[in-house]
């Protein structure tokens, strides 16, 4: 008699977490990384968000709460969003989830059916493939150019619809390319999937830290709200990756559906959590501009860097804190075949931690966090250069 079920035997370890996890282990004996493989904010959460939360502890703001968020917050939220991109939504057309993943996962286990097809831009973050498969859906690929700088059209989408397409993802800033789907493109296939009855979730999680300083939210086009929802997250804007704070937007059937799962897994959000919340999307705002300057410094950094490393090339990221560099010149040299063997032998002989682009459905790539200090960037990059100038 078999133990597991099929639908845990369709999904594998996130890939990043298996990384951090062998990182981890790395550290603990004493090695010393240059660690480029965690995809968070190297900033402490800002005090006022923190004071909120600890405020929220000491008046004994510390029970069940609204399934779906305490009305302020549901609140907070579609406000900052309707003032930052024009969009429209009431409270009770957003829910607060653990996390922004979470808010992914509900969203797909309520939309997708055994057999549905899901439309998805390689590269991908990692867990959009294994929270399709687990819902029983099917994933469609849809390759990027690296030479057009991965972007995404709407005949590329189009091309790819069938009868059983039920939605498409798009994650802009994308995790790991750090490509934005331009703000025309954008409006493009908002718009073919509403034609065609087909949801866009849109991965909103790195909206904040878009540097064209043009930024557009599907939610702006909100004759297409019926068939979008809208994932966001707090973990990158505000530097609380810890806190589990996500949260959807969409229209309130589809709102109710995941609230309603989540009233039979998860129940609310922790709600000291949900105050915190409050404070980070009601309060001052300066910190994530802080942040996203600091970010733009960052990348600039450790695109010079690369530039001393012959061999290597890479594509300018537009958003997020990745860096998505092309190491496929290196391999057939000292033994390498694959950018997962790239990633393995720089964690092993050079302790630099980096994801392999194998995770993300591109064979050519690897993938380095680039929210750390400078000063992490200088010795990773030193000892990236140290190694491929090493590789025969
Ligand atoms: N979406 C993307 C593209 C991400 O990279 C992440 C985190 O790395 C998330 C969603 C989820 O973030 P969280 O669950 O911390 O809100």
């Amino acid at each position: 008699r078999k133990i597991l079920t099929d639908r845990i035997n369709r999904i594998e370890v996130s890939a990043t977490m298996a990384i951090t996890a062998e990182a981890l282990r790395l550290k603990s004996t004493g090695v010393d990384l240059s660690d480029f493989g965690a995809g968070e904010p190297h900033f402490a959460t800002p005090q006022h968000i923190k004071d909120a939360a600890i405020e929220a502890i000491q008046q004994n703001f510390t029970r069940y709460t609204n399934v779906a968020g305490i009305p302020d917050l549901r609140k907070a939220i579609v406000d900052r969003h309707a003032a930052d991109f024009g969009s429209a939504y009431a409270p009770d057309e957003c829910v607060f989830t653990t996390g922004g993943k979470l808010a992914l996962f509900n969203a797909i286990q309520v939309l997708v059916d055994h057999g549905d097809e899901v439309i998805l831009p390689v590269p991908y973050w990692v867990s959009f493939k294994d929270i399709i498969q687990y819902a029983g859906g099917v994933p469609v690929f849809v390759e990027s150019k690296e030479s057009e700088n991965f972007r995404i059209t709407a005949a590329m989408i189009e091309a790819a619809i069938t009868p059983k397409t039920k939605a498409i993802i798009l994650n802009t800033p994308s995790n790991p390319s750090g490509a934005v789907v331009a703000p025309e493109d954008l409006e493009a296939i908002v718009r073919l999937a509403h034609a065609k009855e087909i949801y866009v979730l849109l991965d909103e999680c790195y909206v904040y830290l878009t540097f064209t300083g043009e930024v557009v939210s599907g939610g702006s086009f909100k004759d297409c709200k019926e068939h979008m929802v809208i994932l966001g997250s707090l973990s990158k804007t505000y530097a609380m990756t810890g806190w589990r704070a996500g949260f959807a937007l969409g229209p309130k059937q589809i709102i109710s559906a995941m609230s309603k799962l989540q009233s039979q897994s998860t129940s609310n959000a922790a709600s000291m959590v949900q105050r915190a919340s409050i404070a980070a999307v009601h309060g001052p705002q300066e910190c994530v501009a802080e942040m996203r300057a600091d970010y733009i410094k960052l990348r600039d950094r450790v695109l010079e860097g690369f530039k001393t490393i012959p061999g290597l090339t890479c594509t300018v990221p537009q958003g997020a804190f990745y860096v998505y560099p092309n190491v496929s010149s290196f391999f057939g040299k000292g033994g390498i075949r694959t950018a997962a063997d790239v990633a393995a032998r720089l964690l092993s002989e050079a302790h630099v931690v980096v994801v392999p682009g194998e995770a993300f459905g591109t064979t050519d790539h690897i993938r380095l966090s680039y929210a750390v200090s400078a000063d992490v960037i200088d010795e990773g990059v030193k000892r990236m250069r140290e190694f491929f100038a090493g590789l025969k």
